[in-house]
C-alpha cells in the first residue's frame, strides 16, 4: 500500500441548474425521444472529489443498443428522408449551430464536466468546452467541400473505347461510437462532428463514469434541429452496451477511443460483419529535452504540463521525460518543484489546479503503479502518495532512477506520474524513445532546427510537438502509430474514415 498524505477538500457546491439536472435519472436518446432503458435499470455516477453518488443514469444494454441501431439504420436507409435529402449547406449550418449552442451553454457544460470527471472547472471552461464547439464549427465547413474527383482512365485492353470516370464520397452508414471518460464532451465532439459532416447516422455510448455532458449535448442536438434518429445516445457499461454496439451486424463502422486492451476486443467483435474500425488507444509518449534547448525554464514548464494536464489522464501525456545527461538533474528537479506546487482540490473549486482521478478504479490502478515503481527501486523526486481518504486524489509524481524494463517505464499509467530517463546521444535516444508498443505522440525541445526536424522524422509517433506540448487544433490530424491505434481524428484526414469512395465509370 502507498502512503496517504492529508488533503483538505473545501465545500463542494453545485449551482441550482446543475442540481436540477442531476435530480432526476437521466434518460437515453433514441429516435429523438428521451426514454428509460428497456429493463428500467439505472446506474450511479459518482463525484470523484468525495466518492458520493451524484446522479442515476438509464443503463443501456443489448436491447437498447439494438433499438438505437434500428433507429439509426432507418434514418440512414431512408434515402428520401430528411437527413439523406438535406442539402450540404443546410447540414453545414446545422452542425455550425451545434457549436454555437455549446458556447451558449458553456458555463453549464463546464460545471457538469467538472462534477462528473473531477477536472478543474477553470480548465473545462478554457479547454474542453470551447474546443468541442470549435470542432463542430470546423467540421461544419467541410460539408460543402466533400468532393470526388474526375479521373482520366486509359483502359489499355479496350483500344478506341472512351470513358468518363469519377469518384463520389459517400457516408459509411450507421456508425457506433464508444468514448472514454478523460474528455467526455470533447471526445463526443471529435466523434460526432466528422460523422455528421459526412452524413452518417450514429449510436454514441459515453463512458459509464462520465455520461452527463454527452446527454446534455443530446438535448442541444435536438435544439439545433437535428432530425430524429440521426444521433442516438445510449449510456451504459462497456461490457454490456459497448460490447453489443461493437458486435452489432447492422453497424457499418465503429469508432473507439480508450484502452488498447479494449481496442483489441473491439477488433475481435467487428469480425462478424467486418465493420470498418478506427481506434484511438493508449500512449507512453516520450518528451525529449536536448541540452541545447533555447529556454530551459520553458522546457521544464512544458514537461510539467505535458504530464500533469488533466491529471495525466491523457492518451498523449508526456509520461516519459527523456533529458540529455548534461541538464538531466536541473530539468528533473525543476519538474519536481512544479509538481510539489500544484494545488489539488475539488474540480468545482475555482482555485483548484489539479482535481481527483476519475474513479476509484483509476485511483487503484495509479496507486498500483506508484507502488510498483517504489518496489522496483525508482526514486520519487516528488509525490508518490495518495492524498486524503475520501476522493480519488494522488500526488503529482516524478520518478527518476528508472530502468527500461520497469513496469512504470513500459506501461501506460494514465495518471499524473512521469518517469525521467537521461540519454547520452541521439542514437541511444531514438532507439529507447521508440522502444515501446505505443506510438501516439512525442515532443522535442531544442534550438537546433535540423536536429528538431531529423528527430521528428525518426520518432514513430502520430504527433510530434517541437518546443511545445499538447497543442491541439480541429484542423490538425491526431492518432497513433503501432498499438496506439488505427486511423486519424480531426483535420481533413478524419473525413476519409467516415466516407466510402465510390468509383463511377461511364462508357461514352
Ligand atoms: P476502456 O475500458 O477502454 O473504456 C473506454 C470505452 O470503452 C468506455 O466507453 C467503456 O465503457 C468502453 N468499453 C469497455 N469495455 C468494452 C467492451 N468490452 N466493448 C466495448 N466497449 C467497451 O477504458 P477505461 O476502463 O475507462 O480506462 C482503462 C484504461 O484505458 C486507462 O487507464 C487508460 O490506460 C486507457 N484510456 C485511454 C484513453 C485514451 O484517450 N486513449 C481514454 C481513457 C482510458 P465503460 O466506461 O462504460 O466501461
Ligand atoms: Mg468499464
Amino acid at each position: 500500500m502507498i502512503e496517504t498524505a492529508p488533503l483538505e477538500i473545501k465545500d463542494i457546491k453545485f449551482s441550482a441548474k446543475a442540481q436540477a439536472y442531476l435530480s432526476s435519472p437521466r434518460q437515453m436518446l433514441i429516435n429523438g425521444q428521451w426514454i428509460p432503458s428497456l429493463s428500467g435499470q439505472t446506474f450511479p455516477v459518482f463525484n470523484p472529489a468525495n466518492g458520493q453518488e451524484i446522479a442515476q443514469i438509464a443503463s443501456g444494454d443489448k436491447e437498447d443498443i439494438d433499438a438505437a441501431v434500428q433507429a439509426a439504420r432507418k434514418v440512414f436507409d431512408d434515402e428520401r428522408g430528411p437527413w439523406r435529402r438535406m442539402i450540404p449547406s443546410e447540414r453545414g449550418k446545422l452542425i455550425w449551430k451545434i457549436g454555437d449552442l455549446i458556447l451558449e451553454n458553456a458555463e453549464e457544460l463546464a460545471e457538469l464536466e467538472s462534477i462528473d470527471n473531477g477536472k478543474p472547472i477553470s480548465v473545462a471552461k478554457v479547454a474542453d468546452i470551447p474546443l468541442a464547439a470549435d470542432l463542430f464549427h470546423y467540421m461544419a465547413g467541410w460539408v460543402t467541400k466533400m468532393e470526388g474527383r474526375t479521373i482520366p482512365i486509359s483502359v489499355a485492353y479496350a483500344p478506341g473505347a472512351e470513358f468518363h470516370a469519377y469518384t463520389l464520397r459517400e457516408p459509411v452508414g450507421v456508425v457506433g461510437q464508444i468514448i472514454p471518460w478523460n474528455f467526455p464532451l470533447l471526445m463526443a465532439a471529435w466523434k460526432l462532428g466528422p460523422a455528421l459532416a459526412t452524413g452518417n447516422t450514429i449510436v454514441l455510448k459515453p463512458a459509464e463514469q462520465t455520461p452527463l455532458t454527452a446527454l446534455r449535448l443530446g438535448e442541444l442536438l435536438i435544439e439545433a434541429g437535428l432530425p430524429d434518429g440521426v444521433v442516438n445516445i445510449v449510456p451504459g457499461y462497456g461490457e454490456t452496451a459497448g460490447a453489443a454496439l461493437a458486435a452489432h451486424d447492422k453497424v457499418d463502422k465503429v469508432a473507439f477511443t480508450g484502452s488498447t486492451e479494449v481496442g483489441k476486443m473491439i477488433v475481435k467483435a467487428s469480425t462478424g460483419n467486418l465493420k470498418k474500425l478506427t481506434l484511438e488507444l493508449g500512449g507512453k509518449s516520450p518528451n525529449i529535452v536536448f541540452a541545447d534547448v533555447q529556454d530551459i525554464d520553458a522546457a521544464i514548464q512544458g514537461a510539467a504540463n505535458a504530464i500533469f494536464f488533466n491529471h495525466g489522464q491523457c492518451c498523449c501525456a508526456g509520461s516519459r521525460l527523456m533529458v540529455e545527461e548534461a541538464i538531466f538533474d536541473q530539468v528533473v528537479e525543476g519538474v519536481g518543484e512544479l509538481a510539489k506546487r500544484i494545488k489539488l482540490g475539488a474540480g468545482t473549486d475555482a482555485e483548484t489546479e489539479m482535481g481527483p482521478l476519475v474513479s476509484e478504479e483509476q485511483l487503484n490502478r495509479v496507486s498500483g503503479y506508484l507502488e510498483s515503481g517504489q518496489a522496483d527501486g525508482a526514486c520519487a523526486v516528488a509525490g508518490g502518495r495518495r492524498l486524503g481518504n475520501a476522493g480519488y486524489f494522488v500526488q503529482p509524481t516524478v520518478f527518476s532512477q528508472v530502468k527500461p524494463d520497469m513496469k512504470i517505464v513500459r506501461e501506460e499509467i494514465f495518471g499524473p506520474v512521469v518517469v525521467a530517463e537521461p540519454f547520452k546521444d541521439s542514437a541511444q535516444l531514438i532507439s529507447s524513445a521508440n522502444d515501446n508498443d505505443y506510438g501516439l505522440a512525442a515532443a522535442v525541445w531544442t534550438r537546433d532546427v535540423s536536429k528538431a526536424h531529423r528527430t521528428a522524422r525518426q520518432l514513430r509517433a502520430g504527433t510530434v510537438w517541437i518546443n511545445c506540448y499538447n497543442v491541439f487544433d480541429a484542423a490538425l490530424p491526431f492518432g497513433g502509430y503501432k498499438q496506439s491505434g488505427w486511423g486519424r481524428e480531426m483535420g481533413q484526414e478524419v473525413l476519409n474514415n467516415y466516407t466510402e469512395t465510390k468509383a463511377v465509370c461511364i462508357g461514352l
